[in-house]
């Protein structure tokens, strides 16, 4: 039997974040009342004339930037040719023989060691999205179909990668990234759920050592990054018990299903010569000026992978905190603001505020995941404020608190004690903690008299029950002595 490999490419389309549609001036509000944002440019009436939206073109501009491509001075409009009734004019306006953008990559990286991989990029082109037909009314379901033109004339950005994903993880990871670019630079909000970030997963297996492709299946129908890794699992695993039997791949589309767990045959595969394509004689070539291309590459922010380094290189973190950290820029934004206000700009102190944003506020967010799935700025910041955060571990840095009643704060804040101040709380619950060198010895020496077993232990060479002494010193101190000095103290009166 022979051993196989799989081969991936992956096609996004995601929706620009315009306001008005690619072609006519119709809102692109999501979630409109069904077929409020039509007119007869996107509905295609006859005599009616396309008109390019220019902020379409600049955030795709931007977005080639962002991803390394080459920027096609000149490309062109094209008619992709079918029949659906989600599609009015019965073509759809795309960009076929010279697009946008080419040639560019996404690097990806599974974790700290692993050298980062590079995903090329094919080509970025400018399309429009198609109505939406309903087949249901919630989960009542239809004796027949509805049709809704809101999303007909949506811009979208298709970004096509080279056969270069080696494995459904590796697909994921793509993903991600993608996502987290695409929201650094504002172009798309990247919504699965919404169905503004829709990717189309081509998959082929073949012999280890062959260098020709196999033949591939197109899945279709996955709604999370989760969803089309599931699917390329599924559907490495049946083509490769097909080949393996004597069988053969045929070209073809299959859709996913998420409760069947399985890919099902949708369609035989249709040639690109099916679509008669031909250049659209209603709109000019776009072209695009130096003046407007150093421009829109002057709006390319810091991006994730850049922000992942400096958050390395400034704030001493690992590779992997810092990875977590940006991978959405919301929550570095917030990272950065919190950690601005902080009182001693030490390494160790960024590390423990990094804890705090990880386990804790992400932790209320249900997203300890590498990615950090929803949340935006001010969501963190509603839950507690960044000066807040860093004022916590200002004061746990500064051994003002202890990390356990700096839970307490946390908690109290983020439970929705909002007109509280830190230093309220920490006052109102008597946290502060104990310094007091007098104090503490008070305690130690309560705690050694009433643990004669332990002390008598710990004297004849058992290490370990000294634990049992600290614990009853800070139970003395009601939990607020600090613990290294309890430590220290103790050790020094059993001499
Ligand atoms: P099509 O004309 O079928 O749409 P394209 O050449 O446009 O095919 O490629 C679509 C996507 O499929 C690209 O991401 C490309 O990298 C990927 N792809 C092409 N051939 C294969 C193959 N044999 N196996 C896996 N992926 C492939
Ligand atoms: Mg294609
Ligand atoms: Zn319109």
């Amino acid at each position: 039997m022979n051993n196989y490999e799989a081969v991936i490419g992956l096609e996004v389309h995601t929706h620009l974040k315009t306001s008005s549609k690619a072609f006519c001036s119709c809102s692109t509000e999501f979630a409109s009342p069904p077929n409020t944002n039509i007119c007869p440019v996107c509905t295609g009436q006859p005599g009616v004339l396309p008109v390019l939206n220019g902020r379409a073109v600049e955030l795709i501009a931007r977005s080639a930037f962002a991803l390394g491509c080459r920027i096609n001075k000149k490309s062109i409009f094209a008619r992709k040719h079918y029949f659906y009734p989600d599609l009015p004019k019965n073509f759809q306006i795309s960009q076929y023989e010279l697009p946008v953008a080419e040639d560019g990559f996404l690097e990806i990286k599974s974790d700290e060691k692993a050298p980062p991989k590079k995903i090329r990029i094919k080509r970025i082109h400018l399309e429009e999205d198609t109505g939406k037909l309903l087949h249901a009314v919630g989960s009542r379901e239809l004796d027949h179909t509805l049709v809704d033109y809101n999303r007909a004339g949506i811009p979208l950005m298709e970004i096509v990668t080279e056969p270069d994903i080696a494995s459904p993880e590796e697909a994921w990871l793509y993903l991600n990234a993608l996502k987290s670019v695409l929201e650094y630079c504002e172009v798309s909000d990247c919504n699965m759920e919404e169905g503004k970030f829709r990717c189309d997963a081509n998959v082929s297996i073949r012999p280890v050592g062959q260098t020709a492709l196999g033949v591939k299946t197109e899945l279709k129908n996955m709604n999370t990054t989760k969803g089309v890794r599931d699917a390329l699992g599924y559907e490495i695993k049946r083509q490769t018990e097909v080949l393996s039997s004597g069988g053969l791949i045929f070209q073809e589309t299959r859709l996913w299903d998420t409760a069947a767990q399985e890919t099902r045959l949708m369609r035989a595969k249709e040639e690109a010569n099916d679509y008669r394509y031909f250049p659209e004689p209603d709109l000019p070539p776009l072209e695009l000026s130096e003046e407007f291309l150093t421009m829109v590459a002057k709006q390319v922010a810091e991006l994730p992978s850049a922000k992942r380094g400096r958050f390395v290189s400034e704030y001493g973190l690992s590779d992997y905190d810092a990875g977590i950290l940006t991978a959405q820029k919301t929550l570095a934004d917030y990272f950065e603001a919190a950690a601005r206000a902080l009182a001693d700009k030490k390494p160790e102190t960024y590390k423990l505020l990094a804890n705090w944003v990880i386990n804790e506020l992400l932790g209320r967010f249900n997203a300890r995941d590498v990615i950090p799935k929803g949340g935006n700025f001010s969501q963190y910041d509603d839950l507690i404020q960044s000066a807040s955060l860093a004022e916590i571990v200002n004061l746990i840095s500064s051994n003002a608190i202890s990390g356990k009643a700096a839970k307490i704060v946390f908690e109290e804040i983020a439970g929705g004690s909002r007109g509280k101040t830190v230093a309220d709380i920490v006052k109102e619950k008597n946290l502060v903690q104990i310094t007091d060198e007098g104090a503490i010895k008070k305690y130690c020496q309560d705690a050694i008299t009433e643990n004669p077993v332990a002390v008598g232990e710990y004297r004849s060479g058992k290490e370990r029950a000294l634990g049992a002494l600290v614990g009853a010193a800070m139970k003395k101190s009601s939990g607020r002595a600090n613990p290294s000095a309890v430590n220290a103290i103790l050790k020094d009166l059993l001499k």
